[in-house]
């Protein structure tokens, strides 16, 4: 057994590296709780559980994260594992301490199936926008570190798939946050456990080529500090680096070349105080060795995407070999290193107002980023998706499945339910979340998992138009009800024509065909039945006038014993303002007051012809097609009406006419003339009349007129 003392004593003397005495106790009170917490636990490897967050808040001091991060680290998963509760942890530690323990809880408890493997982004995200406290995320990274370094003890199995995970989701997300030294181990150890064949044989390579070049990377290294020195360079650091071996791996896989042609360059890089050092140095190195054209790239002055700055060069070394330099300040190196971390390790950074505030620390960081960038006026595409990664515009919600849903920031159940489908939308009811029913306009924070629950024949109800925050749940609950109220006007139309058929008596709706509905819909220019029914029910159709058009169609090739029936029909009321669907006949003209017969033609509407129609004799061997009708009382609005009048081949004799039916207070449409004889004129007058009163006033008019030899109206017989 370890003793407490023992197991604190490394992590204590790092932390009073930089943090008070004070500061170092409280640690050590978290260390305590988390020591008689864990004391029945064992790891896999036999060891005491304690060492494991012991060993988390050791690689976070190696960061100098701040107190309450460490803390938090010791105590990690005790709210997991341990009785321990979270109101036993805010009492002893207050509330900053338990957010943060309460956040990698959470973030632990994000199970990562094998299913879910395509939603590795979503995921990444996902742990982004959960956390409040970048801490959060920085205590998971440490805490996955520990656990790769130990993950040999663990079974094949799970060997791999946590290794799959690591590689998938937490070195993209250490990648994200600059932290290359982590995301750098997190490959190396998961390339080791997934493949670790192919591991142990680049080891045993690189192993080999490190050993051939011992010498001259010696040699090299000599060279280049005494000329920096020759240089009146003193302070510096050099460091001779390999590329890590799933680097090396991936470019093997990837560009296809061999471990010689990737391992084909000495790289040295050389940390400098400032950047002022950095360029002298690179004048001095360039000073050494030729450098090879071209290769010579300025980062400093013009960063990489990520933030990164360094100066790069290619020198040809001793005997031609080539020789890659990376010249970079102590900060950019920290930087380039530990990513958002730095901001806590570096402390030039503690200047920031607010800096025990992660949030300022987190802000800052892209703060920096986005200067150095707009400085350099390069590409802000990193920082803006870093900035959505770390304070996103959207929440992330699972459904009872496990599935990851990505939704705008305020979505509601409603949004959840058409994310999902538009049937579920549609018909949604309640929701639960987190296995408890709630509201459907409940804001959805990041985590939850939401139910729906659906009821068929439900509909959405207009007024979640309020709330719901998705375009995808606004544009499908407007078009549902622009789709119900279609539904709507179907129904009345067709109730509106069931009546009217009812009252003619003879069919119902249901006994129509699809035969004999073509006809009719032809005439009236719908495409579907339902069409013709809205338009009824939106009231820009008849439906008396339609029923009496399917009545007509459907007894058309009716035997002639219905013949007496016909003659029974009720007389359809004429207004004159129907519309397209009924027109008067161009050939009698009928005015109100007139009798007046409906005549159904396929192909031309309903046309209303004067009884004695010249043309009605002719039609009148097909009484099938007559439909009673008769005018509506008091009609108003003005009637064509076609006169031939004859008169006398006198002077002044067309003004006489004019001047009476003027008079009469008619008006005249049209007026054509013919020669007849030498004694008579033939006049063709069109009038505009209100009805038959109206136009006999007019008659009596003309008749008084000497002129006027024989007066009577076109077309009738
Ligand atoms: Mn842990």
């Amino acid at each position: 057994m370890y003793a407490q003392e023992s197991l604190f004593a490394k992590l204590k003397s790092e932390c009073l590296a930089y943090l008070s005495e004070q500061d170092v106790n409280a640690v050590y009170q978290a260390f305590l709780c988390a020591f008689e917490a864990h004391k029945p636990q064992k790891r896999k490897s036999g060891d005491p559980y304690i060492i494991h967050p012991v060993a988390v808040a050791r690689i976070l001091a190696s960061l100098h994260m701040d107190k309450p991060t460490l803390m938090a680290a010791l105590l990690h998963d005790v709210l997991e594992d341990t009785p321990v509760t979270e109101s036993e942890l805010t009492e002893q530690f207050g509330e900053e301490v338990t957010a943060l323990v309460d956040g990698v809880s959470k973030l632990t408890q994000m199970k990562f199936a094998d299913r879910a493997q395509a939603q590795a982004e979503n995921f990444r995200k996902m742990a982004l926008a959960m956390v409040q406290d970048i801490r959060v995320i920085i205590i998971k990274l440490a805490d996955r570190l520990h656990n790769m370094r130990t993950i040999s003890v663990l079974k094949t199995e799970k060997r791999k798939r946590i290794a799959t995970e690591t590689l998938e989701i937490y070195a993209p997300i250490a990648n994200r946050l600059g932290m290359h030294d982590f995301r750098v181990e997190y490959e190396e150890l998961s390339f080791s456990a997934l493949f670790p064949m192919r591991y142990r044989i680049l080891r045993g390579a690189l192993t080999k080529l490190q050993q051939e070049r011992a010498t001259m990377v010696d040699t090299i290294a000599h060279a280049l500090t005494d000329c920096l020195q020759s240089h009146t360079i003193e302070k510096f650091e050099l460091v001779h680096t390999d590329p890590h071996l799933y680097g090396v791996y991936q470019n093997m896989l990837h560009k296809r070349l061999s471990f010689h042609e990737v391992m084909d360059k000495y790289r040295f890089w050389l940390i400098m105080p400032d950047v002022d050092t950095c360029y002298r140095t690179l004048g001095a190195v360039h000073h050494l060795f030729k450098p090879v054209p071209e290769r010579f790239k300025d980062y400093i002055a013009i960063p990489k995407a990520n933030g990164y700055q360094a100066l790069h060069t290619t020198l040809f070394g001793p005997h031609g070999i080539p020789l890659e330099i990376h010249i970079l300040t102590d900060q950019m190196h920290k930087m380039a290193t530990n990513g958002i971390a730095a901001h806590w390790l570096y402390t030039s950074f503690t200047h920031l107002q607010d800096a025990a505030d992660p949030k300022v620390r987190a802000k800052a960081w892209l703060q920096n980023l986005s200067e150095i960038q707009t400085h350099t006026g390069s590409s802000l595409e990193f920082i803006e998706s870093v900035k959505t990664d770390l304070f996103p515009q959207e929440v992330y919600v699972f459904t009872p499945m496990g599935n990851i849903v990505e939704l705008a920031r305020g979505a509601t159940p409603v949004d959840f339910a058409y994310a999902i489908h538009s049937d579920i939308g549609n018909t949604c009811v309640a929701a639960k979340i987190d296995r408890r029913l709630a509201p459907l306009n409940t804001r959805l924070m990041n985590g939850q998992s939401v139910e729906i629950i659906t009821a068929p024949g439900a509909r959405p109800n207009p007024t979640w138009l309020n709330f719901v925050a998705t375009g995808k749940a606004r544009s499908n609950i407007r078009h549902f009800l622009k789709q119900q109220k279609r539904v709507e006007s179907v129904n009345l139309g067709r109730q509106l024509l069931a009546q009217a058929l009812q009252v003619l008596g003879r069919i119902t709706i249901e006994d129509i065909s699809e035969d004999d509905w073509a006809p009719i819909l032809a005439v009236t220019q719908h495409k579907q039945v339902d069409d013709l029914l809205e338009s009824i029910g939106l009231g820009t159709q008849v439906p008396q006038v339609v029923a009496q058009r399917i009545i007509s169609t459907l007894e058309e090739p009716a035997p002639k014993k219905s013949k007496s029936r016909t003659r029974k029909k009720p007389p359809l009321m004429i207004t004159g303002s129907e519309g397209m669907l009924v027109e008067f006949a161009e050939c009698c003209r009928p005015i109100p007051g007139d009798l007046i017969i409906g005549v159904l033609n396929n192909g031309r509407g309903f046309v209303i012809h004067h009884q004695n129609c010249a043309n009605m004799i002719k039609a009148c061997d097909d009484p099938e097609h007559y439909i009673p009708v008769r005018w509506e009382e008091n009609i108003s609005g003005q009637f064509r009406v076609d006169l031939k009048i004859e008169l006398i081949n006198q002077r002044g004799a067309l003004a006489a006419i004019t001047a009476a039916i003027a008079s009469s207070l008619a008006d005249v449409e049209d007026i054509s003339a013919s020669e007849t004889d030498e004694r008579y004129h033939t006049l063709y007058v069109t009038l505009l009349v209100r009805d038959r009163i109206h136009l006999a006033r007019v008659l009596r008019r003309l008749r008084r007129l000497k002129v006027v030899h024989r007066l009577n109206r076109r077309h009738l017989k």
